[in-house]
């Protein structure tokens, strides 16, 4: 017998679009089999697809038809010029029993297949989604939010693509047993995109168009920077630059140099004891330099630190 799949393809269509803030747009889906979709963590990741050139979706609503199947092999074998395009995506809210699930879209323009449908969208419009199958039982996946539950100071660090993951996170605060200090440093494109989120943390909000000439991701940094990090670190027992953590069995080195052009995609590496946790998810450049900043200038252990590029700046994503 066939190994079930975690992820499954859903075909879905469009119930609703709710304009969220100035950049930010809700789509509530429904379809047949929504009410199976499940997920695991206010970050869970699923995948959408867009038709390429005026191809069409209907291969993969073929596939999805079926009740086990593995979509990753499917997608792959469909000729190049039929195999619809592929991003990533975050499940901002799911309910299952209503066959509604909420993904939010940045429209940063119309040079990408999947902001250019975002801008276009009418309720009534079909994609195609890979997410988790409730039905399938075994390993979760697909989501780095993991805090410890003794965790006791927490930063979340976004730009405007992880927003609807950080957003989710703001909701469930309140289950950590420790309520710990949590400081949440959201950038975003306009003032017109700040929006009302759960209170749980300390929020600070930056919006480019209120600085002239700032670059994305300059005022994450600097607002970074403003908090006193290095008094906190080096009260948790962290040394800056070169520093032997003291969180592992085996001493390593702390020194974070990233390849620049490389993908970053690194999950921290804690046990429920750890008492500080940084989720950091944002364009690559910009995540890639907060981990530096917070690994090699602050000293902050870096299995402390989940870093991922969400997108990068000039590359589509596919
Ligand atoms: C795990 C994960 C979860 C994500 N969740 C979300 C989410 O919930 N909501 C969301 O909006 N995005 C999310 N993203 C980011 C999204 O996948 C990318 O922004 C993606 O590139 C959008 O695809 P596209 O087809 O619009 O553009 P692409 O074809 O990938 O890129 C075309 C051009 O647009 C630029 N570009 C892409 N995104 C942006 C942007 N946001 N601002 C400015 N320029 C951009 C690229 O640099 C490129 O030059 C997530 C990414 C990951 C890895």
């Amino acid at each position: 017998m066939a190994a079930k799949h975690n992820y499954q393809l859903f075909d879905i269509t469009l119930a609703r679009r709710t304009q969220v803030s100035a950049s930010l747009v809700r789509f509530t889906f429904t379809g047949p089999d929504v009410g199976h979709m499940a997920t695991y963590a206010p970050d869970q990741r699923i995948k959408l697809f867009f038709p390429k050139g005026g191809g069409s979706l209907d291969p993969l609503f073929e596939i999805a038809k079926l009740e086990e199947h593995d979509w990753y092999g499917a997608y792959r074998a469909l000729p190049d010029a039929q195999r619809p395009s592929a991003r990533s995506y975050t499940i901002r809210a799911l309910r299952a029993e209503k066959a509604e699930v909420d993904v939010e879209f940045v429209l940063h323009g119309d040079n990408g297949p999947a902001s250019h449908w975002a801008m276009r969208a009418r309720p009534g419009d079909r994609l195609a989604m890979t997410a988790p199958n409730a039905s399938v039982e075994g390993i979760k996946l697909g989501y780095e939010w993991k805090p410890p539950q003794n965790v006791r100071r927490i930063l979340i660090i976004a730009d405007e693509t992880a927003l609807p993951a950080a957003a989710g996170i703001l909701e469930t605060l309140d289950d950590l047993p420790l309520k710990p200090r949590v400081e949440a440093l959201f950038e975003v494109p306009r003032s017109d995109d700040v929006q009302p989120l759960a209170q749980a943390a300390k929020l600070h909000w930056l919006a480019r168009d209120a600085e002239h000439g700032c670059q994305h991701g300059d005022l994450l940094m600097r607002a970074l920077r403003d908090i006193d990090l290095h008094r906190e670190i080096q009260a948790l027992g962290g040394t800056p630059a070169n520093a032997t953590t003291s969180t592992t069995t085996s001493a390593t080195t702390n020194n974070e140099s990233d390849d620049e052009d490389g993908p970053l995609w690194e999950p921290a590496t804690l046990d429920d004891s750890a008492p500080f946790y940084a989720w950091i998810a944002a364009e690559t450049k910009v995540a890639m330099k907060l981990r530096r900043y917070l690994v090699n200038e602050c000293g902050l252990p870096k299995q402390y630190v989940t870093s991922m590029g969400y997108w990068r700046q000039g590359k589509a994503n596919g």
